[in-house]
């Protein structure tokens, strides 16, 4: 670390203490060319993601906006409300496990339909309609056929 004083970048560190929170910690150092004495501090860096959307805005991830669109999604649906939350947490992690700060709206999409899909089929057709903006019922039908047919075939 370069002196303050002096420019000089040659310091030994004297004495090193973790914050109150556990999140910094605090050097004091000393200059080998001064000898004066100088703190610096350490800190993690709050991990930051951002959502690309299609018109490529970026927006911070959001995990409370993701469940609310999952809660409308399954309204009336025998689905509890920590079901929901470990979606959220899943797709988080999956996120953060993946790209360091940015996540691409599609991506996100894909992966909370497929979590979804696997929790409760209406809720995933619900969310996939508003998700997926369809243009007109023929898309929707069309990206819906597997769906269904898998439905037929074993049903619940
Ligand atoms: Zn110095």
């Amino acid at each position: 670390m370069r002196c303050p004083y002096c420019r000089v970048d040659n310091d030994k560190v004297i004495d090193s203490r973790t914050g109150q929170d556990g999140f910094a910690i605090r050097r004091r150092r000393e200059c080998v060319h001064c000898g004066r004495r100088f703190t610096t501090y350490e800190r993690v860096e709050e991990p930051v993601m951002n959502v690309v959307k299609k018109d490529g805005i970026r927006e911070p991830f959001n995990r409370e906006k993701i469940k609310s669109g999952l809660k409308k999604a399954c309204w009336k649906r025998p689905v509890s409300d920590d079901q929901l939350e470990a979606i959220v947490a899943d797709v988080e992690n999956d996120c953060y496990a993946n790209f360091e700060t940015e996540v691409d709206s599609a991506y996100l999409g894909n992966l909370i339909m497929k979590k979804l899909r696997e929790l409760d089929q209406v809720a995933f057709v619900r969310f996939a309609s508003v998700y997926r903006e369809f243009k007109d019922v023929r898309d929707f039908v069309h990206e819906l056929q597997p769906i269904l047919a898998e439905a037929k075939r074993s049903p619940k």
